[in-house]
């Protein structure tokens, strides 16, 4: 078995170039929910579902969220109403939002709707929420404290960043099956995906219990940078790390998780690294353009796991 940690598009890119390389009902992949919110009466869990899209063929290439050959009607009507639409749902991802709403109402867990609709979709891997518990990421920036994806998507990561909090990750109970997973004699590896570290990775570590897992696991943990040559291919993994006063470099985001890391792959680009990295360092093209580059960063990570645990 593996382990992925995920958050949405960088780590679905890897998380599906696993899910295609090895049998694929053995990756198990938790996904970070601090970017969950409720909007229009909607439960919505943006990286839970960029990954459950993708690993199903699902998912809107150009854009990174959502899910291909959408339509717009419901976006459409809303804004002749004088809806909110500064938060993009097409017609069938609105779907999907109103089925898990309506199952999370019923008195369900997060991951048994999940399981459910990944069942439905034909997902093979099992995708997991980090928590069943509600963990909000906050960003303090120049404007004040707001809500993830009031920063994220309306604001479009323009305020400054100074400061994350994770709202009811001290209380939050990590997903029983993610901490028994980080305990089974039988786990091969635990992939950190290459997301961004600040509000996708830390978020699942700063549930209770789950850094100590990592740091107690048996098995090697291994993590891809989300940075190369300084910056981020998307998003604003480096704009934030700039802002929070660090190097946007790989070896910055290893530092994160120095406690338990035992491998990093990063990208060809960035080896004058190596040396300043405390972990075994893998060189590989890191930049996922095509799906045979998925599957081959894929067997990358794979391979230097298995590296790791012959050395053990
Ligand atoms: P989000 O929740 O949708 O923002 O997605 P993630 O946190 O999972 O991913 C964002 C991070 O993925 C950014 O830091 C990107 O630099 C990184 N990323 C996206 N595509 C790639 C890629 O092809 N290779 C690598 N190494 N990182 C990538």
């Amino acid at each position: 078995m593996i382990v992925a940690l995920s958050g949405g598009v960088g780590g679905a890119k890897l998380a599906l170039g696993l899910s295609r390389v090895m049998p694929p009902e053995q990756l198990l992949v938790v996904c970070n929910t601090g970017d969950d919110f409720e909007h229009l009466g909607l439960c919505i869990s943006p990286d839970l579902d960029t990954v459950m899209y993708t690993l199903a063929g699902l998912a809107n290439p150009e854009v990174g969220w959502g899910r291909r050959d959408e339509t717009w009607s419901f976006m459409e009507t809303l804004a002749e109403i004088g809806g909110e639409t500064w938060f993009r749902l097409g017609d069938r991802d609105v779907a999907v939002h109103v089925e898990r709403t309506r199952r999370l109402r019923d008195g369900q867990s997060l991951s048994s709707v999940t399981a459910y609709l990944c069942a439905k979709l034909g997902v093979a891997p099992r995708v997991l929420p980090m928590s069943d518990d509600p963990v909000r990421t906050r960003v303090r920036t120049d404007a004040g404290w707001l809500d993830f994806q009031d920063y994220f998507v309306r604001l479009r990561c323009e305020p400054v960043t100074r400061e994350l909090a994770f709202h009811g990750a001290e209380s939050a109970h990590p997903q029983p099956a993610f901490i028994a997973a980080l305990g089974d004699p039988g786990l091969q590896a635990v992939v950190i995906c290459p997301s961004n570290p600040f509000i996708s990775i830390e978020p699942i570590l700063a549930v209770p219990g789950v850094r100590e897992a990592l740091v107690a696991c048996s098995a090697p943990v291994i993590a891809v940078s989300p940075i190369i040559a300084g910056r981020a291919i998307k998003g604003p993994t480096a704009k934030m790390m700039t802002e929070l006063g660090m190097d946007p470099s790989a070896g910055v985001v290893a530092d994160r998780y120095s406690d338990f890391l035992d491998g990093y792959v990063i990208d060809h680009a960035d080896m004058a690294e190596v040396v300043s990295i405390d972990a075994k360092v893998t060189l590989a093209q890191t930049l996922m353009t095509t799906l045979e580059d998925r599957e081959a960063l894929a067997r990358t990570v794979l391979d230097a796991a298995a590296v790791l645990r012959r050395r053990r």
